[in-house]
């Protein structure tokens, strides 16, 4: 089935009944008439529900959409895109153990890394995801995982999955690749050697900034029930209504990423020409130093990305106060365009070195193309661009 097929046809966890919409098991917990069945669902992830920390319907139905989406084996949701990130390095790495990841990592996922890596005296080895010689060099013989993110924020870096996920592979290292700024739809890191896929389906799978969660998908059933068993200790479930509201969401996916991806070119276009503009920095342009590598194995760009505005930190200050349709927001995914002058906002206490280092200038903006029409996008930038 196509993606576009199997996200409208959810299939409902309930015997002698067909509804077309997943229902809302809003419940905590079911109730048994014999002992062994209760024992049987507390003891596996796939047995009968008996307590929403464990198992619940509506959940369920999403980690199986997600799961086959991704062409993964099973998932876990969670209550967060975090609580995905934080779930698995908590039940992967062991004291001692050693870590490479991409050196441009989500915020939150780079903060959750280095504070375990103090409490866990762990050692990470930042690396640039374009040379495999890197990773070859980086490895010891108590590297557990490879942490990767598809497309990067705010840089739209792209490491070269398909090259290192067999090097870690055959030296028995965990692949772990974030794929919010991708999805299911552009790109299935599965396919290219990874064993594990997050997302934080706050983003392009809820698609209507309104729900928060997670999920993580699995290749492998093995590592999928070892993880789950920690998952029921780490706590981080998503409520059933948010995995109802993201199920909702998702049937659109596929709608919305192909509306996502023209409107990102439109936009992209538009300010490269544009004189306030100094610098576009877009995967899908062919200058973009990761160009090559994504087109190898990223089927399209709809994720944010970042313009560097020519008058500098003022023009920047003045440009998120122009925007009228554009909204000044955090997050990505929605179905509303949003902007952020990191600057002045997600990175305003970092020095001018530290935001040369993530890649930020003092006029950088990065914006998340929604699913406008494109033409009122367009109208709106060029009205805040002139103001600058
Ligand atoms: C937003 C985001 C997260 C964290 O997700 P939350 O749902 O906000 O917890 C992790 N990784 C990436 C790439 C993100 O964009």
């Amino acid at each position: 089935m196509h993606a576009d097929t199997r996200v409208v046809h959810l299939r409902v966890p309930v015997p002698d009944s067909t509804p077309l919409s997943v229902p809302l098991y809003q419940t905590s917990s079911f109730a048994f008439d014999d002992p062994d069945p209760l024992a049987d669902g507390l003891n596996r992830p796939d047995g009968p529900f008996v307590y929403s920390r464990f198992a619940n319907p509506t959940v369920r139905a999403l980690e199986e959409t997600v799961a086959e989406l991704e062409g993964g084996t099973a998932a876990i949701a969670t209550g967060s895109g975090m609580g995905a990130v934080s779930l698995l390095l908590h039940s992967l790495l062991r004291a001692g153990d050693h870590v490479i990841a991409q050196h441009t990592l989500y915020g939150g996922t780079h903060a959750a890394l280095r504070k375990l890596a103090d409490r866990m005296n762990l050692t990470v080895t930042f690396v640039s995801g374009h040379d495999p010689e890197e990773v070859r060099d980086a490895l010891t013989e108590r590297t557990r995982i490879l942490y990767l993110e598809t497309v990067a924020n705010p840089t739209g870096h792209v490491s070269d999955l398909p090259a290192l996920a067999p090097i870690a592979r055959r030296a028995g290292v965990t692949t772990v690749v974030d794929n919010t700024f991708a999805t299911p739809l552009l790109c299935r890191p599965i396919e290219h050697g990874a064993d594990v896929v997050l997302h934080s389906v706050t983003k392009f799978l809820g698609g209507h900034s309104d729900v928060t969660g997670g999920i993580a998908v699995f290749a492998d059933d093995a590592l999928h029930r070892e993880v789950w068993a920690e998952a029921v200790e780490f706590g981080a479930v998503p409520d059933p209504f948010a995995a109802w509201l993201t199920l909702r969401g998702l049937q659109t996916l596929p709608l919305r990423i192909d509306r996502h991806k023209g409107n990102v070119a439109r936009v992209a276009g538009f300010l490269a020409g544009h004189p306030a503009v100094e610098r576009v920095l877009w995967t899908g342009s062919p200058d973009h130093p990761s160009h090559a590598i994504a087109s190898a194995f990223v089927g399209g760009f709809a994720a944010p990305f970042c313009f560097d505005l020519a008058g500098g930190h003022e023009a920047g200050l003045r440009f998120q106060k122009g925007v009228r349709v554009i909204k000044l927001a955090p997050s990505l995914g929605g179905t509303q365009t949003l902007i952020l002058h990191p600057a002045s906002s997600s990175h305003r206490q970092l020095d001018a070195d530290a935001l040369r280092a993530a890649s930020i200038g003092p006029g950088t903006i990065r914006i998340a193309v929604g699913i406008e029409h494109p033409d009122d996008l367009i109208t709106d930038l060029d009205q805040a661009l002139s103001a600058v």
